[in-house]
């Protein structure tokens, strides 16, 4: 038998630049970034600071190295920071908010849902410190959508309610935003609503919106002097950024089509559902599957054709801007023929 093309729904990082992308990145003009600046990095830097409501923002190769940038500035060595259980800065950073920004993580539990601490967690935390011993909180790290939660978005009144806890208790606070996209677009609100009361915040450039590299990190000026020189230091200044930030802007002007990502990932939940999985409707474009044995179904999904992810003990399939509604009938059709 020959084998099938396999369907990619391991992430929405897999996406590749289209031709209109391509030709932007080929005709971008550059200067030198490094040195004094690229203005077709300016542009999108000043676009994304827009969107998401800073004052400036700077283009990083990745976003774990955005969230590392903001971390190392918020934190003294052996300052406490809180973050909702599974996030991807305790879970996939390879603890670099601990051994590079020096800080004590505190995973928060998800007493208002899934990825969802409740505000009163944050309070509690904040408020402790006064023996010369304790650790001191100085830091709320949050997530929306959080990926191992599943996609999940966090509403913005109770995103509001988290920051303002973490500010009455003196603590500064930021958002890994890698899906921030997502979240708003799920919401139907501007992506600026969702970093009310953030101090700084991290978006990628590289997942839904199909850029082939970058995030952005946002925050006050002050905050983006220095997140310029951290960079530096962590090997992360590009020459000719330009090519890469003009992928960013043509990224940028889809964050409306995520809409379609969503619908295709109730779509494929809807029908795993039908075939008798055990799957958590999606708010945004991320689908968790409970089955008893990740390792064999990932197995032989690859065998039929359809390649997913292991997620925090659960099965994840991520829908994208390379994957269409035909695709994820044809995704549904092969799992259920290799059920038969
Ligand atoms: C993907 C992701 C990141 C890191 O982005 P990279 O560009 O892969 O380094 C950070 N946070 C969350 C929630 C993510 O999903």
């Amino acid at each position: 038998m020959t084998k099938l093309a396999p369907i990619d729904l391991r992430s929405d990082t897999v996406t590749r630049p289209d031709e209109r992308m391509a030709t932007a990145m080929a005709a971008a003009e550059v200067g030198d970034d490094v040195l004094d600046r690229d203005p077709t990095m300016r542009e999108l830097e000043t676009r994304a600071a827009r969107l998401l409501g800073t004052a400036d923002a700077l283009w990083v190769p990745s976003g774990t190295m955005g969230n590392l940038i903001a971390l190392a500035l918020h934190l003294q060595r052996g300052d406490r920071f809180l973050a909702p259980r599974g996030s991807h800065v305790l879970t996939h950073e390879l603890g670099s908010a601990a051994w590079l920004a020096g800080g004590m993580p505190e995973p928060l539990s998800w007493d208002a849902g899934p990825g969802r601490p409740p505000a009163d967690t944050v309070r509690n935390y904040a408020g402790a410190g006064s023996r010369f011993d304790a650790l001191r909180t100085t830091l709320l790290c949050l997530e929306n959508t959080h990926n191992g939660a599943g996609g999940v978005v966090v509403p913005p009144h109770e995103h509001a309610q988290l920051a303002a806890a973490a500010r009455d208790g003196g603590l500064r606070v930021h958002l890994d935003g890698a899906r921030i996209w997502n979240a708003a677009v799920a919401l139907g609100v501007p992506p600026a609503a969702l970093t009310v009361g953030v101090d700084t915040v991290q978006a990628c450039l590289s997942k839904g919106l199909g850029a082939p590299v970058g995030s952005v990190v946002a925050g006050s000026d002050e905050f983006i002097t220095e997140a310029r020189r951290m960079r530096k230091m962590l090997g992360g200044g590009v020459r000719q950024g330009g090519v890469l930030a003009a992928a960013g802007l043509v990224a940028l002007d889809r964050i409306d089509a995520l809409a379609a990502d969503h619908g295709n990932a109730t779509r494929l939940a809807e029908g795993l559902t039908e075939l008798g999985w055990d799957v958590t409707p999606p708010h945004t474009n991320i689908v968790l599957a409970s089955v008893p044995d990740v390792r064999l179904t990932l197995a032989r999904l690859e065998d039929a054709g359809v390649l997913a992810v292991p997620m925090e003990g659960q099965l994840r399939f991520v829908t994208h801007r390379n994957v269409g509604k035909a695709d994820i009938e044809e995704v549904l059709r092969r799992i259920g023929s290799n059920q038969q």
